[in-house]
């Protein structure tokens, strides 16, 4: 039967309304059921926003540096749970242990660095251009939030939005992607041990159609923060311009590695293996284009093969499991139809390519780490989010093909550069199209204290992580204090 989780509704663990739940499988091992979730739909939702519109009022009047605390003490539980949480994490989505300790760790990170704002979320004052008058601005929290996440970083993205959101006075309801509940409801689990009063962050689980889409659609929600796909983003957006809700958005990518010809081949190569099949090519992040120049491309192509084939697939749980597996069918499917489109185009296939589904990697979602030569700036495969442990080849002539290779796709997410020559370095740092650029080093390794976030289509010119984050879940108020005793009127002649 599987272990049976609830929703967190007002402070209470309670189950779907409709009594309906749903199943989550490890991706590595489908008979290993890791447990049965509510199937929440807008009865659900509306629950959850009821309790926290109720909670929203004396949330506001529990003073910051407060709730920071309440935030620390949930980041002592994740330091003391971490390897569990770990654990349940791989057995729930397949990305290596290493990996998914490192996803905790992210989220203990982001706790840490949101409680300090809980002794800052500075304003300004500023002069007024009327004698006896004082200026000032201050931050403000929105209401009640709605966050909609991807199953990806199952701990580390919702904690980019749940901590930031309550820590600035919002209340929250939460649905986390359908594929990873349990890391969330683990989250959830510390923040309410710490303390966190009921109805502050509601958690409801369901599927995006239904849970999803009712919680973007419900009219006492005041923000939106969604992290997803691009196709979804788009609705999310669609519908809370027409509400005229505030959104933020953080979507696909198509991030590129370019690859100068002085560059250190060796570590461009393990940039290039982690940052293309690492959590198995599953992050936005995810190195999807190699853009080589023309002069070091034969030499980089061998030696990434060669690297290739020897990542270590299998059970993220198992020892020097490099690799684990895809996180569902339908994305399993995905992948292997860019496979197919990547050689009918006229790529060519220099290794893996392949489904693993024999002997231990018969029960899960396993791909061969996979690697393209001869592709074409335009095709399918160097254009279109995979989501996969599947890279591109891109051979160029000089830096400034390059550059506009990497800048040839509809996303900007994440970019790299591996050369040793400053100018150069600068010059693509100063002209890449993307929120995130590396110099020496890949395309994944976000910290929690810089902005994080994309240009053109895989966002809408946000930023979670950094001080930035605060710019999504407040709103300022300027406020002007008049103490002469008189009627003033700015701009106006006396
Ligand atoms: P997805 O868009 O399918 O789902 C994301 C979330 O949206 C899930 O919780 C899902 O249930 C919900 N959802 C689906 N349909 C909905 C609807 N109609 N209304 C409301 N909610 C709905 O994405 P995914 O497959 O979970 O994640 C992979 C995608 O996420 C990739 O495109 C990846 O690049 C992107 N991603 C982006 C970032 C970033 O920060 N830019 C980070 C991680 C993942």
């Amino acid at each position: 039967m599987g272990q049976l989780f609830k929703n967190y509704i007002g402070g209470k663990w309670v189950g779907a309304r409709s009594g309906k739940t749903f199943s989550n499988l490890n991706p590595a091992n489908t008979d290993d059921l890791v447990g049965r979730f509510p199937l929440s739909d807008s009865k659900d939702i509306n629950l959850a926003v009821v309790a926290a519109k109720k909670a929203y009022a004396s949330w506001n009047e529990v003073p910051l540096p407060e709730r920071g605390d309440i935030i620390m003490r949930a980041r002592d539980i994740l330091i003391r749970d971490k390897q569990e949480l770990a654990k349940h994490m791989t057995r729930e989505m397949g990305k290596v242990l290493k990996e998914t300790l490192g996803d905790v760790q992210e989220a203990i990170d982001m706790a840490g660095f949101i409680a300090g704002e809980g002794r800052r979320l500075y304003g300004e004052t500023t002069p007024s251009e009327l004698a006896n008058k004082f200026c000032m601005t201050v931050r403000a929290p929105i209401g009640v939030c709605g966050l909609i996440t991807p199953w990806n970083f199952p701990m580390a993205i919702p904690s980019w939005k749940v901590l930031p959101a309550i820590l600035c006075g919002n209340t929250v309801v939460f649905k986390p992607a359908e594929d990873t509940p349990l890391s969330s409801i683990r989250m959830i689990q510390a923040l309410e041990r710490a303390g966190l009063p009921p109805g502050v962050v509601n958690l409801v689980c369901g599927y995006g159609e239904t849970a999803g889409a009712a919680l973007v659609d419900h009219p006492d929600v005041s923000l939106i923060s969604f992290t997803g796909s691009c196709e979804v983003g788009r609705e999310v957006a669609s519908k809370c311009g027409q509400d005229l809700k505030r959104v933020s958005l953080e979507m696909g990518g198509k991030n590129a590695q370019i690859v100068m010809d002085d560059a250190d081949l060796e570590l461009a190569i393990e940039g290039a293996v982690w940052g293309a099949f690492g959590t198995t090519g599953q992050r936005c992040t995810a190195t999807s284009r190699l853009i080589v120049h023309e002069k070091v491309v034969a030499k980089f192509t061998k030696m990434l093969v060669a690297r290739a084939k020897k990542v270590s697939v299998g059970d993220g749980l198992k020892k020097n499991i490099e690799m684990g597996p895809i996180i569902n069918e339908k994305q399993l499917k995905q992948v292997l139809n860019y496979i197919e489109i990547g050689k009918k185009e006229g790529a060519k296939l220099l290794c893996g390519g392949k489904r693993l589904d024999k002997g231990k990697f018969k029960k899960g979602f396993f791909v061969e780490p996979t690697v393209f030569t001869n592709v074409t700036p335009k095709m399918r495969i160097a254009q279109e989010e995979i989501f996969g442990p599947v890279v591109s080849i891109i051979k160029v002539k000089s830096l400034a093909e390059a550059i506009k290779v990497h800048n040839g796709t509809d996303y900007g997410l994440s970019s790299s550069i591996y050369t040793r020559d400053v100018n150069q370095a600068f010059q693509a740092l100063t002209k890449m199209e993307a929120g995130l650029t590396y110099v020496n080093g890949p395309t994944i390794g976000a910290e929690v204290h810089l902005p994080f976030g994309g240009v053109k289509n895989t966002g809408n010119g946000h930023r979670e992580g950094g001080k930035t984050v605060v710019d999504i879940f407040t709103e300022w108020r300027a406020i002007f204090f008049d103490y002469s005793g008189k009627l003033q009127k700015a701009q106006i002649d006396d």
